[in-house]
Formats: C-alpha cells, structure tokens, sequence
C-alpha cells in the first residue's frame, strides 16, 4: 500500500499554539528532572525483581569459563546472538533476568499488548524464519513467540542462563576475562562480554511520597498480576469487577490499557500529567496476496523506507510502504514541497519551516479529532496534547478516548501539580481530593534516558586498573564506533551509544550486532585474548561524532518533559540538561555507519583495534 498525504486543518494559529506549548511544557518541568523517578532497587525492589510469569527455581551456583556471555535475552541480546552464531562463534551464553527469551516482550503481557510500529519492519528477521506477522500491529504475544523462535533457530537456547541477574562485572586481567557476578551466586569467566539489556529493560516508578503507605494492591505495568486482576492478554480482567483502580501514566502502555481496565473494573481512575497523542489504529490483518508479492530482501528494504520516511524527514520519489500515522508528517511535508516551483532551489531553513508548519496541522488534526470522541467538553479538552509530533512517542488506539465515555472511568487531570501529589494508605491524593481505590497500576515508563548506571541495573562494571564505566563515561560516551570503549577489553556495548541510528530499533540491533560478532570471531581467528580499542582511534571516532552531531537540542529543550528529552532536562540548579534518548548518534546517519562499519571490516586489519595474546 503506498498513499497520499493526510487531510490536516489549514487554520491553524501558529504563534498562539506556540506560546500555549510553551505553557504547557513550563506547567509539567520539574527542577529535579528525571531524578523525580525512585529506582525499583532496596524498598522497591520487588517491583522490578518478581517475575509473574516463570517460578523461581533453586540451582547450584555455576563456576565456569565461556568464550561470550550477551547479557539480555530481548532484541538485542537475541540478534546478536544470533549474529554470533552465524559468524561461527558456538560458545555463546545469553543471561537474562527473565524466564525466557523476549526482553520486554517477555516482561510487558499487559491486557491490549501490541506493538505500536508496523509489525513488518518491526518484528526482526521475519524472512529468515520465513514468519509473517498475523496484523500489522501484531499482538506481544506473537513477538514473544517469535523471539523464542529466534533462540531455537539459531541454537541459542544451549547454555542460556535463565531468571538470573547480573550483579558485577569486573575485568580481571590475570586471566583476561570478564568475571560475571550474579544474584545466583555464579562466577561465570568470559572472554567477551556484550551488553545487550536493551532500552526498556528496567522499570522505574514516580518517586511519589507515600508509595509505601498504600494499603491495596500496587504493581509496575510491565509485571502484570493476573491472578489478582483475572483475565489475560485478551482482557477478560473479571477480578476487578468489584475493584477501583487507579492508573498512573498514559504513554503509550497506559494508551493501551486504558480500554482493558475501563470495560472490567468497577471503577477506573487514569491519573494524567501529559496526554499522549493518539490517532486511528488500523490494524489490518496481513493480506496474504500481498504477502506472495514479496520479494527476497523486502523486510530491509521495507525498514529503509520507513526510515526515509520520518527519520529523514521524507523521502522523495519513493512510495511510502508503511502508510501511517508515523509517516504522515514526512508525507504532508514531501506534498508541500512538490508543489514549490523550484522544490531542488529549497534551503535546509526553508524545509524545516514547511516541516514545522505541517507539524502544528498534524497536530491540530489529533487535537479536534478527540472532539468527536469524548463527550465531555472538559474531559476532551484535559485529553489534548500541546506539544509537537514526536516530543512524545505517538500511540493509535480505536478504543483509548471512547472509553472516556463510559460512566465507571475518570479522567484526573495531574498537569497542574506536575503529577499525583501523594499516595495515602487509602488511595491517591490530586487536585487536593483523595480518590479512594484498591489498586494503583504505574505505567510509568522504564530507565531510558536516566544515567547509565540506573539503566544498566549493574551494580558495578570495572574495567582495567578498577576504571568504572559509570565514572568513565560520566561526561558522555567515549567509544569506537559506539561499540567497545578503552579500558574495557573485550566489552562490547549495543543501543543508542555513538551509533548510527535507524526508526527501527531491531535494524540498529541486528547491524550492531554484526559487527561486534565480526570482531569477536576475528579476534578468536587471530588467537587473540583480548580486543580494545587504541587511545587515538577512540579520540578520532568521538571527535567525528561531535563534529557531525545531529544537534536536536533546540527542538527537545522546546518538548514538554517525558523520557525523550531527560525530562526536559529539569531546572534551575538541579538540572541535569537535556539529553537524547538516541545517545550521541552518528550524524551522517544509520546507512552511511553501516556502510562505514561494512568498509572497515572489508579492509580486514580490525584498524583502530588493539589486540592483545
Ligand atoms: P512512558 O515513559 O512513555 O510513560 C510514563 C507515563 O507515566 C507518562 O504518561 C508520564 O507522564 C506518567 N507519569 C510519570 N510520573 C508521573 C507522576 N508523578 N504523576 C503522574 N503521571 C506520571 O512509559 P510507557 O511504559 O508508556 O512507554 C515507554 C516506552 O516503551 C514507549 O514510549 C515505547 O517506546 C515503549 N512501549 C512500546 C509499546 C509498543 O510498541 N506497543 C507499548 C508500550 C511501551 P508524563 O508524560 O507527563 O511524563
């Protein structure tokens, strides 16, 4: 399917919605940035550690040498993985703190799970297992299904260590090996080690005074309790029938919850700091017809498409594949400059003004369109997002604003007081009103753009001479290639680092993962013992991202707060500075660093590598 652009209103008050957004963002900024969120460690720990979905079970602690532990069993650690095997390395162990492989699609089984970005680019390496995602959003339980299928496929499910967390890393050099701590008490000796947790890997919750006072039920969305909600995936959820339950946080997991909790409990309370923007779904079942045009090389191709298409601001002359709302801005855009005179005369300047224009439309679409859902005025207008497309990860759900309607749901508007005021033995207090509820459900997001050292949920990774790489990279990342860094020998790091980077998180991975692979089985070729790289190849790869840094700042210090932008960077002494979900990406982009990335392994030296025997 290809398609035009979108209708979008043409009255739009350019300089009043932008001094409304400003409002709204100055509203929701607070001087304490994304510190306002508690880790789930100590006291609040059990709200990341329990595992709803696999029992724990007792085992001997493990006392061994391999050649690769991948730590993470998501995405990431599955494609590379797989990039490992495939590159003849067969000593490779995934540990992963879940049951089973899947990362968040092992975690997150939440009632309405699906995924938000079209299945077909998605979902990684769909035409090596020959799989073609039933819908176009396909149901989480189906992209578990397939990251099973990943580990099978590619053997990795040998060797795996299941339900086990990692608690130290620590180089040592007498044996040129990483020692792996664990909560296990294992003592795992690897060669290489690659971090491969993934964005979305550990919980956090609203540092809200009194969590600890509540008197009901409490759980994070991403270890969901059915046994005490009843139902499943599906919904169903006939335990709460006689429950009020309180949902903090509508991104895009509170977008799709929303619908599940508000047919089945006795009452729904959705405690709203920031409305998410959310457009018809359209979620088509796979046409098979189209499923037999398909040509070898159409899943990468696809995922280039649909990174032209938002990524890269448009992509002109191309069809747009994927058709939706996520590149609808790219397609407005492209109509606007077609229809110029002389579209090749256009300035850079001149683009991002037509882009922007088109932004505050596409906007003002989604903003009147929850007009003709919610029937009441103030419940539809507390629904509107000011802000522009993409400060936040934008949602699709047919059923989120409707549900609204129903009499036993609520909408508590928390903007004013920068989020819920407290949490009392009985229930929330907002607005200066306790609502009274059984359970309170945080969708309140996980430790994406946070330091390093809440992300990574290690306590300590020490490299040579005890350098810790929370110390290490305290002032930004110091790497080769985003991928190994000076002092960590044979550590290898995946995600939004200095790397190039694609709108389809599994393409970043499956290309980091290739390379790192690449360098692995070389350095085993070579009889090497360790691999790092030299202090100038770093220095070069760091100035080289600095010099082409795609400088986002203006347009993120301009978002309301939200994990995309370090929470607006917070203010005032407190500030931590705006800062990138994406890392210190490479700024000639995703295709030019795996071309650059395919150059150098061509070149066959490993330049820029130290390796040691
Ligand atoms: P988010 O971080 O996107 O959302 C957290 C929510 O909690 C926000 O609405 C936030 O409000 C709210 N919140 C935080 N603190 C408070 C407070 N003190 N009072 C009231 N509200 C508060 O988390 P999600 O789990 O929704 O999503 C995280 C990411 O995971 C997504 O952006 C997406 O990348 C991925 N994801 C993907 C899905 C998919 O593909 N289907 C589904 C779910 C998640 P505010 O915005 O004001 O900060």
């Amino acid at each position: 399917m290809t398609c035009g652009p979108t209708d979008t209103p043409t009255d739009v008050d350019i300089p009043t919605l932008r001094e409304k957004y400003r409002i709204e963002r100055e509203k929701r900024l607070r001087k304490e940035g994304s510190r306002q969120y508690v880790e789930t460690e100590h006291e609040f720990a059990g709200f990341a550690e329990i595992d709803p979905h696999t029992a724990y079970v007792e085992r001997d602690p493990l006392d061994t040498d391999i050649d690769v532990a991948v730590l993470g069993g998501g995405f990431a650690g599955l494609l590379c993985g797989a990039a490992l095997k495939k590159a003849g390395v067969e000593d490779v162990h995934i540990i992963e703190q879940g049951g089973d492989f899947g990362g968040v699609w092992y975690w997150n089984r939440y009632p309405g799970i699906q995924c938000d970005n079209e299945s077909y680019c998605y979902i990684p390496l769909l035409e090596e297992l020959s799989f073609i995602p039933s819908k176009k959003f396909a149901d989480g339980a189906e992209i578990y299904q397939h990251c099973r299928n990943i580990g099978k496929h590619f053997g990795l499910y040998d060797g795996a260590v299941f339900s086990t967390q990692v608690r130290e890393l620590n180089w040592d050099d007498d044996i040129a090996r990483w020692r792996i701590s664990t909560n296990r008490g294992d003592d795992i000796r690897a060669r290489f080690v690659v971090l491969g947790s993934g964005s979305f890997n550990r919980p956090k919750l609203p540092g809200i005074p009194g969590i600890k006072d509540f008197g009901g039920h409490l759980f994070h969305s991403s270890r969901w309790d059915y046994d005490y909600t009843g139902g499943d995936a599906t919904g169903g959820l006939d335990k709460l029938a006689d429950k009020k339950v309180a949902l903090i946080g509508t991104g895009a997991t509170g977008v799709q919850l929303v619908p599940f909790l508000g047919r089945d409990a006795q009452h729904l309370y959705v405690f709203q700091r920031t409305p998410s923007t959310v457009d018809e779904r359209n979620n088509t079942p796979t046409d098979p017809s189209w499923v037999k045009t398909l040509r070898p090389g159409w899943q990468k191709e696809r995922q280039r498409n649909f990174h032209a298409w938002t990524f890269e601001g448009m992509a002109l002359g191309q069809p747009d594949y994927v058709c939706d709302f996520w590149t609808e801005l790219g397609r407005n855009t492209a109509a606007r400059v077609l229809a110029l005179e002389d579209p090749a005369s256009m300035t850079p300047e001149q683009f991002m003004g037509l882009r922007e224009e088109e932004d505050y439309k596409l906007m003002e679409r989604l903003r009147r369109r929850i007009d003709g859902l919610v029937d009441d005025p103030e419940t539809a207008e507390a629904l509107k997002p000011f802000y522009r497309f993409l400060c936040k990860r934008p949602c699709s759900n047919d059923d989120y604003l409707s549900t609204f309607n129903r009499p036993n749901v609520t909408l508590v508007d928390v903007s004013d007081a920068k989020g819920v005021e407290k949490i009392t033995v009985n229930g929330i207090v907002a607005g200066g009103t306790e609502y009274e509820v059984d359970c309170i459900i945080f969708a309140s997001g996980f430790e994406i753009t946070t330091e390093i050292s809440r992300r990574y949920a290690i306590d300590a990774i020490t490299g040579r001479d005890g350098l810790s790489l929370y110390d290490h990279w305290a002032e930004g990342y110091k790497t080769l290639h985003g991928l190994t860094s000076r002092g960590f020998p044979n550590q290898f790091f995946t995600g939004f680092t200095q790397v190039g980077i694609s709108a389809n998180i599994a393409a970043n991975y499956e290309l980091q993962g290739e390379h790192i692979a690449y360098v692995i089985a070389e350095a085993l070729k070579r009889g090497a013992t360790t691999v790092e790289p030299t202090q100038d190849a770093q220095d070069a790869w760091c100035a080289t991202i600095r010099e082409n840094l795609i400088d986002n700042s203006a347009f993120d210090s301009e978002c309301t707060p939200g994990y995309y932008n370090n929470e607006g960077g917070g203010s005032g002494a407190e500030s931590e500075g705006i800062r990138s979900h994406l890392g210190e990406p490479y700024g000639p982009g995703f295709y030019a660093f795996g071309d650059l990335l395919a150059g150098w392994r061509d070149q066959g030296d490993l330049d820029g590598l130290e390796l040691g025997t």
